[in-house]
């Protein structure tokens, strides 16, 4: 974890011109129980759950890596409502109002299948949009679906005929999961089912080369695939970071949960400096936000803090917007918005 407040140090002009860049924050998870821990909390008059607490907990007592990586999504403060279409408007839009808050202009959340699969999907998650527009007019969001390739094979393709069925409703693009994570896995299944995934122009994602190289090279060839959630370890292999120039792919970048984990010795050795220096496109994002305790616009501070200027941040947020998954018209009015 970084050590020291990433503001320290920098000039009221500095945290202005930081502030004021229109965000997107690319790599959200949909922290489902986390959401309705705080809508519940503040119903019920009592603190939401002490992340804080857990973190500190996890980092006195979990090794770095794999082991804390697995841990990721296992406390979950509230048993989930799912069935219940206000809570799941609620804690969608509670997440859309955490992420304008901190300056988002633009936000991708990530659902497993079983949310993209619950009846009118798109149309409750457009309500959350809606009613976090009447907080944060400025805030646009799209969904994307999870496709954890370790589910049995019948699910796999359920959830899959569902994204392509729901990109008709706007489903924005895909995310690949599977196994192994940390050593190289068989992709031959993925890249069939991206093939067809982009061929209705869903946008493709995958996670990839969180811990180390592997599965970089694999995700990087996947049919449509502009974006790696993650990739950092590619900073480590020339090859690699060619690959990701000639194809031009953008990662996205989580420094807090990258640091946190251990994906990286320290926050201050963190390989986003480098990736930009050699020419790849990036964009920050927060992955958990609540778990790992951050927010887009802390993000922001954080990569500040490793030395990138207030113009390498305004091209992160342009290579966020160009690589995000919405609808033309709308990546057009984010451009705009960030100006020349
Ligand atoms: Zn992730």
């Amino acid at each position: 974890m970084l050590s020291t407040d990433p503001t320290n140090a920098m000039t009221s002009d500095c945290l202005r011109a930081i502030d004021a860049i229109p965000k997107a924050d690319l790599h959200l998870h949909q922290e489902a129980e986390r959401c309705l821990d705080r809508i519940f909390s503040r119903r019920d008059g009592r603190p939401p759950y002490d992340w804080s607490a857990w973190r500190r907990q996890i980092i006195e007592t979990v090794p770095a890596g794999q082991e804390r990586l697995r841990l990721i999504g296992t406390v979950k403060p509230v048993p989930l409502a799912d069935d219940d279409d206000d809570l799941f408007v609620a804690r969608f839009a509670e997440l859309l109002e955490f992420e304008a808050e901190a300056g988002a202009h633009y936000v991708e959340v990530r659902g497993d299948g079983r949310t993209i699969r619950k009846a009118r999907f798109m149309e409750l998650f457009r309500q959350a949009e809606q009613r976090a527009q009447e907080k944060y007019p400025q805030l646009r969001a799209e969904a994307i679906a999870i496709i954890m390739t370790t589910l049995p094979a019948d699910e796999v393709a359920a959830i899959a005929d569902e994204c392509v069925r729901a990109r008709g409703d706007g489903l924005a693009g895909v995310d690949f999961l599977y196994q192994p994570y940390l050593t190289d896995a068989d992709w031959t299944p993925i890249h069939r089912l991206a093939e067809r995934f982009a061929e209705v122009g869903l946008g493709v994602t995958a996670h990839a080369g969180e811990m180390s190289t592997a599965n970089i090279a694999a995700a990087a060839q996947t049919p449509g695939l502009t974006r790696i959630g993650h990739g950092i370890h590619a900073a480590s292999e020339p090859g690699l970071i060619d690959l990701l120039i000639d194809r031009g792919i953008t990662l996205e970048c989580a420094l807090t949960c990258n640091a946190f984990l251990g994906a990286t010795p320290s926050l201050e050795e963190h390989p986003l400096p480098q990736l930009i220096e050699a020419g790849v496109s990036v964009a920050l994002a927060t992955d958990n936000p609540i778990q790992v305790g951050t927010t887009i616009g802390r993000e922001y501070l954080v990569a500040a803090s490793l030395g990138l200027t207030i113009r390498q941040l305004h091209d992160i947020a342009r290579n966020a917007i160009q690589a995000s998954f919405t609808t033309p018209d709308r990546r057009a009015e984010l451009l705009a918005r960030l100006g020349p």
